[in-house]
């Protein structure tokens, strides 16, 4: 059985189940389909709802292309940012210290800081930029 969506020439809409395709064809063609509120026999298939369907559909693929080109750009900023830095990984905050208390050389690095080591750098004055994180990848 399939459902239609159908529509009268007086704007009524109601469903019908049909066995086929086929069987709407000749039921339509034998004028054997009457809308159920006015009785009229200008019955048609209703275009509406895959219409609303499809739209939906292109907004979900607009968004999901957009997404990916904000992924693709913040890819890019990080790698940017770190193509000449050097990964200290957890010794982020330890490494930004040494090297502005001159007890290392001054390099870039880029590394893993929690909130509160983030907090005392910048309380001492010590240079930090957060990397954009990159949204559906665990970083
Ligand atoms: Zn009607």
């Amino acid at each position: 059985m399939i459902r239609y969506s159908l529509t009268c020439d007086g704007g009524h809409g109601f469903d019908g189940w049909f066995r086929s395709s086929g069987d709407y064809d000749g039921q339509a063609g034998n004028g054997l389909l009457t809308c159920p509120v006015c009785g009229s026999r200008e019955v048609s298939k209703a275009l509406m709802s895959p219409a609303v369907a499809t739209q939906a559909e292109a907004e979900q693929e607009l968004l999901g292309d957009r997404e990916a080109r904000m992924r693709e750009m913040l890819v890019k900023v990080r790698e940017e940012l770190t193509k000449d830095a050097e990964d200290v990984g957890p010794r982020f905050a330890e490494v930004a210290r040494k090297m502005h208390d001159g007890e290392m050389e001054k390099a870039s690095v880029y590394g893993v800081a929690t909130g509160e080591e983030t907090r005392e750098l910048i309380e001492d004055g010590i240079e930090v930029h957060p990397l954009p994180p990159v949204p559906g990848k665990g970083n």
